[in-house]
């Protein structure tokens, strides 16, 4: 991926050595971006910004990645935009001087808040020119809207926003509004950039220029698996970014290790429809049989300075949701551990009968000012992996080394603490057993790892074919092998019984190359009364008045009564999966203009430790629907 002298007048790169990025280029990055979806293309616009912003700027670049990704700070951090979409109506009225009323109606015509803000702008006529915007001041603009908090935050952030409505040209409106609201998508997906970033840290380098063609793809192909392993054991740009620019790149590993409060994005599993799938794959591989707990990942991390933080799968910090949790690990720990990473299950306890409890029970405990005198819900941690200890990484290490270490490093302590438990053997009667007992102790099903060799390595942010899951549910059905998360992007007004509440509800998977939502079913299956209005008055925040453009919706939909933001994320369980004109997902995978949807789904529950984006992709919707015994049509 090269970037040409084309490209780069195409995207206005004519600003001045030295000088801050403008924030128009920026947006006329977001536009070329936005008009292709050839993955080729994206990445070169990309990689000729970022490359322009180390020759001219480098100290820009940080904030101009960040901006592409539309984030403020890394994950863990919790800083966030999302923005609600009455406050921007507000601000746009009030910088352009158009009354509200009308902003709504343009808004329900065209479905983009950006785009109302951009027509808004250019039918203003303006007296004096306001200075042009830069990435930098935008950014830190963001940042502080997003920090605003306390009794006039609300019109605080009006006035910073009318701040940049009112020095905002040409598109910059549109983008500047839809990164407010937390959703550029424009197709900038991580991976993209992360390609976009390793691409022009060698392209920026002057002896770049006299590598032959050969040469300089194996760099590219080098650089990008590097940058792509170092950021998924520390996924933090801030820290990433610096070493990439001022060291050379055969460095960066050694300078950007892992370390204990950076969570890792987790290892995932696949799914499996029998235990002689399982055998199958894994035949000539020693294995190992974990219960499969039914309860919330937990990344627990102990710093070298005695600090304690639980992170959800998500990377968000939950260490406040678990005073509990961070108030006892020091029991469990022996006095040879300093640092840790543990990757463990947190699970609903019964510390009278010494069992665990459903998930439903876990959902129940609060999630927010928890105080630990206060908590009705008991947890008890299962570990089952460890990631680092004392200053090591461990990931490259087998599961058997990182079973060993944890084995060493900790204690099990009752009603608290327990290793998951094990049994490695490749006798399928014995491991039959081993799932029933796992059910009966109210686990899930199984795990089922390999445990030697370099493939049992842990693989951050991958769902590996070395990690298989066994769901006692799903087994011998001979439809999918698990359940699915997917988000609610629409619903049907109810009848009947259900009158008064959403009777039914349209749901999309993700399609994390383009960052769009496509349909997949309708599903009115599997709800209590109490779901339902719980869901209704849940949902009915989230409604937008038409149907946004990243909804992939196909050609004769059945269209619902109302639209979702997509935030609410549901457990759906289905017999099989079928081709269907009606659906969207997975379109141009399996069929050029159809695409999959789910037959016969029924709502198992709410998922909120996901958020829309860690939804089912429409790859694995694929994969499923490729998967089926006998592939339906
Ligand atoms: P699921 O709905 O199955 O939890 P998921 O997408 O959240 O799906 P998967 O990778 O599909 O995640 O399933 C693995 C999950 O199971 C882990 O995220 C973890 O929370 C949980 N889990 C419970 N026991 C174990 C174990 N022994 N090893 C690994 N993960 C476990």
């Amino acid at each position: 991926c090269f970037s040409t002298a084309d490209t780069k007048s195409k995207l206005g790169m004519t600003w001045k050595e030295g000088d801050d990025v403008p924030y128009s280029v920026l947006c006329k990055t977001f536009e070329a971006c936005e008009a292709t979806t050839k993955r080729l293309e994206i990445t070169e616009y990309l990689v000729t910004l970022f490359v322009e912003v180390i020759k001219k700027k480098p100290t820009d670049l940080l904030s101009t990645l960040y901006m592409c990704i539309n984030k403020l700070c890394p994950d863990y951090e919790g800083l966030e935009l999302g923005i609600g979409e009455s406050l921007l109506m507000k601000a746009v009225a009030e910088s352009t001087g158009r009354t509200l009323k009308v902003i709504q109606k343009d808004y329900h015509k065209t479905g983009d808040l950006g785009t109302v803000a951009k027509n808004s702008k250019s039918s203003q006529s303006t007296l004096f020119k306001p200075k042009r915007l830069t990435v930098t001041h935008v950014f830190k603009t963001l940042t502080k809207i997003a920090e605003v908090k306390g009794n006039s935050a609300q019109a605080n952030k009006v006035g910073h926003i009318k701040g940049l409505l009112v020095a905002c040209e040409d598109n910059e409106a549109k983008y500047l509004i839809r990164q407010l609201e937390g959703k550029l998508r424009i197709g900038l997906a991580e991976q993209t950039v992360l390609s976009a970033l390793a691409h022009s840290i060698v392209l920026s380098k002057p002896e770049s220029a006299k590598m032959k063609t050969e040469q300089k793809e194996q760099k590219l192909t080098y650089a990008v698996d590097l940058v792509k392993s170092v950021y998924n054991q520390l996924p933090s740009y801030n820290m990433i970014l610096p070493a990439l620019l001022e060291h050379p790149l055969d460095e960066l590993k050694e300078r950007c290790k892992m370390r204990a409060g950076i969570p890792l994005k987790p290892m995932l599993a696949h799914p499996t429809k029998s235990l002689t799938e399982v055998l199958d794959r894994f035949e000539g591989h020693p294995f190992t049989c974990e219960f499969k707990y039914d309860g919330e990942r937990a990344q627990i991390h102990k710093l070298p300075d005695g600090s304690t933080k639980i992170y959800s799968r998500n990377s968000e910090d939950m260490s406040i949701r678990y005073p509990d949790v961070v108030e006892k690990l020091k029991k469990w720990i022996k006095p040879t551990t300093s640092s840790f990473i543990l990757d463990c299950e947190a699970v609903a306890w019964d510390r009278e009968k010494k069992c665990i409890l459903p998930f439903q029970v876990l959902s129940t405990r609060k999630r927010k000012d928890v105080k630990e005198e206060e908590i009705t819900v008991q947890v008890a941690i299962f570990a089952f992996d460890c990631l680092y200890m004392n200053g090591e990484s461990l990931l490259q290490e087998s599961l058997r080394t990182r079973r060993e270490k944890l084995l060493e490093g900790f204690q099990e302590t009752e009603n608290e603490f327990f290793f998951a438990q094990h049994m490695d053997t490749d006798n399928i009667e014995d491991i039959q057993t081993f799932l029933d007992v796992s059910i009966k102790k109210n686990c899930e099903g199984l795990m089922v790892k390999i445990y030697d060799g370099e493939e049992a390595s842990y693989e951050p942010s991958k769902r590996s074919r070395n990690w298989l899951k066994v769901k006692k549910d799903y087994l011998g059905t001979g439809g999918v092998g698990d359940s699915m998360d997917l988000v609610v992007v629409g619903a049907f007004l109810g009848k009947g019984k259900r009158t008064n509440v959403y009777g039914s509800f349209l749901l999309g998977c993700y399609d994390p190359n383009s960052g769009d939502y496509q349909t997949v079913c309708k599903l009115g299956t599997g709800f209590s009364d109490e779901n339902l209005k719980d869901f209704y008055e849940t949902l009915k925040n989230y409604t937008i008045p038409t149907v946004p453009r990243y909804y992939q919706i196909g050609d004769n939909p059945e269209a619902p009564d109302v639209w979702f933001e997509p935030k609410v994320v549901w457990e759906v369980k289905c017999a099989d999966l079928s081709i269907s004109p009606r659906y969207m997902a997975g379109v141009g995978l399996v069929d050029e203009t159809r695409g999959i949807s789910l037959r016969f789904p029924r709502f198992i529950r709410i998922r909120d430790d996901k958020e829309a984006e860690d939804s089912t992709t429409n790859e694995q919707i694929v994969e499923f629907y490729e998967s089926q015994s006998n592939g339906h049509d």
